[in-house]
């Protein structure tokens, strides 16, 4: 309800509002959530619902019939919505403004999740930005600052009367059957009220450790409000504001330029859209990844014998959310140490994560893969044993998802496989308790190299 800009403006035509909610997955060219993405969906609408009186209406179907039973039951003054960035929504929500017009009705959408419009950041010659500190330093900071987010309405008029067509929230059928649906939400109060409280907590406890912790998968330094951020439980518009209240240290300065890689992702997205699909440097065309389903559904499950790695794939199918170092490391593991397709991680990103965004996922694969924009180059190849050395250093990261290790002794957690005969029996790290690796890291690396200068010299 708070920084809700088409709600908002809905509200001062003085006339009864009708809170609604489509749902159109999987109609014509629209997309379907994945797996958690629903689930976050459903209880985040059950919360709306209750935040706004009970008032808000469900929907199922294209947006354009939907609109057209609506006509039939009132007198539409306007209509008014928070922009969605993404190509299919974009093309369906201009074909719609287009037909509300014809119909005469007023319509406009406002700007209720990104900081700085796509439109608005432009190079000196009038081009998108590929680079990321530019885009950033030159184009977001030196912009229209951002604007100031807007109070929750302290007195609204809604539409009483029961409206025909409308359907019920588990009409949707959002919960999977999977017993995992409920598990993934302990630990999260899905609400704008739950977003406020995550956002306090990070004050206390992450903010201002947030430059160098932000690094630590074992530490509580980071905010976890992606989701959030996602489904518009909290803005960044919020958080920007927000940020003015605190010393302007660099620990702040960071988390704005993490806001800043978020409208980063939507901006590439928004001007490149095939990032979800094409190799965002062409160079990449034809580079041959290896398909090998069994690496694809170990690494999934969280069974690869790199403590990290299962770590945190593990992380993310319990809690639906993955720290973003460990993000890169299963990224990377899985793109170069198995050389399988950044567009396989991707895929099992968007059906698992709570706050899937295909901006965000798309940019962030292949820039772990080294083929998107401003990317990490091919060649850096994350050291998993390293990184858990050094980001996870008492192991307690490892040891909280991955309870086959729980009394590994330091020195074999994060290279079990590097541990005395014995000591593998003990643990079962023979594979009969913890799985042994599915490939030699350093040989592994040797191959990802060969086959990049391989690619390079073919074309
Ligand atoms: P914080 O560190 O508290 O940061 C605050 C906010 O800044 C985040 O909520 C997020 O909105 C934004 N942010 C931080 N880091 C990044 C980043 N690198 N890129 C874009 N925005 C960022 N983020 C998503 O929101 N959705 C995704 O689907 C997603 N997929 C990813 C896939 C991979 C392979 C990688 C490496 C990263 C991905 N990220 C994605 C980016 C990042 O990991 C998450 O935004 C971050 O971990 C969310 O946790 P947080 O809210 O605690 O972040």
């Amino acid at each position: 309800m708070t920084d809700n800009p088409a709600l908002c403006a809905a509200l001062d035509h003085n006339v009864p509002v009708l809170p609604i909610f489509i749902d159109d997955q999987g109609v014509g060219d629209q997309p379907q959530n994945g797996g958690a993405s629903n689930v976050w969906l459903h209880h985040s609408l059950a919360a709306l619902h209750q935040d706004l009186q009970d008032r808000l209406v469900l929907f199922k179907g294209a947006a354009r019939d939907v609109f057209e039973q609506l006509a039939d039951q009132f007198e539409i003054t306007a209509v008014h919505w928070n922009r969605m960035y993404e190509p299919a929504p974009i093309a369906r929500d201009k074909a719609l403004k287009q037909w509300l017009t014809d119909q005469n009705i007023e319509v406009e959408s406002h700007n209720g999740s990104l900081l700085f419009e796509p439109w608005t950041i432009e190079k000196k010659d009038g081009g998108p930005y590929k680079v990321f500190t530019p885009f950033y330093r030159k184009g977001c900071l030196n912009a229209e600052p951002p604007r100031t987010p807007l109070k929750a309405p302290d007195k609204a008029s809604y539409v009483g009367k029961k409206v025909d067509g409308a359907v019920g929230l588990d009409d949707l059928k959002l919960l999977p059957k999977l017993k995992w649906g409920a598990t993934i939400c302990e630990g999260w109060d899905i609400s704008e009220a739950g977003a406020r409280a995550r956002w306090d907590r990070f004050v206390e406890d992450g903010l201002y450790n947030y430059k160098k912790g932000r690094d630590r998968p074992d530490k509580q330094f980071v905010s976890r409000l992606s989701p959030y951020l996602h489904y518009g439980q909290i803005s960044p518009h919020q958080l920007w504001a927000a940020l003015d209240h605190y010393d302007q240290d660099q620990n702040v300065a960071h988390f704005r330029s993490e806001l800043g890689w978020r409208e980063f992702s939507a901006y590439l997205l928004y001007h490149f859209p095939t990032l979800p699909e094409q190799n965002f440097q062409p160079q990449f065309e034809g580079f041959t990844w290896s398909k090998n389903e069994e690496f694809v559904r170990r690494w999934q499950k969280g069974q690869t014998g790199v403590p990290i790695v299962d770590a945190g794939m593990r992380e993310l199918w319990t809690t639906g959310y993955m720290h973003n170092r460990v993000r890169m490391i299963v990224a990377s593991y899985l793109t170069k140490n198995l050389r399988q397709d950044w567009r396989d991680g991707l895929a099992w990103f968007e059906d698992t994560l709570f706050d899937a965004d295909l901006a965000s996922n798309s940019a962030s694969w292949q820039w772990v893969a080294g083929t998107g924009a401003d990317a990490a180059p091919y060649f850096r190849i994350f050291n998993p044993v390293l990184q858990g050395e050094k980001f996870d250093p008492e192991g307690d990261y490892i040891r909280a998802h991955v309870p086959e290790l729980r009394d590994v002794p330091k020195s074999y957690l994060y290279a079990p496989w590097d541990a005395p005969k014995d000591m593998r029996e003990k643990y079962g790290l023979d594979g009969s308790n913890y799985p042994e690796p599915m490939v030699d890291l350093k040989q592994s690396r040797k191959d990802a190299l060969a086959a990049y200068e391989h690619h390079k010299e073919a074309r």
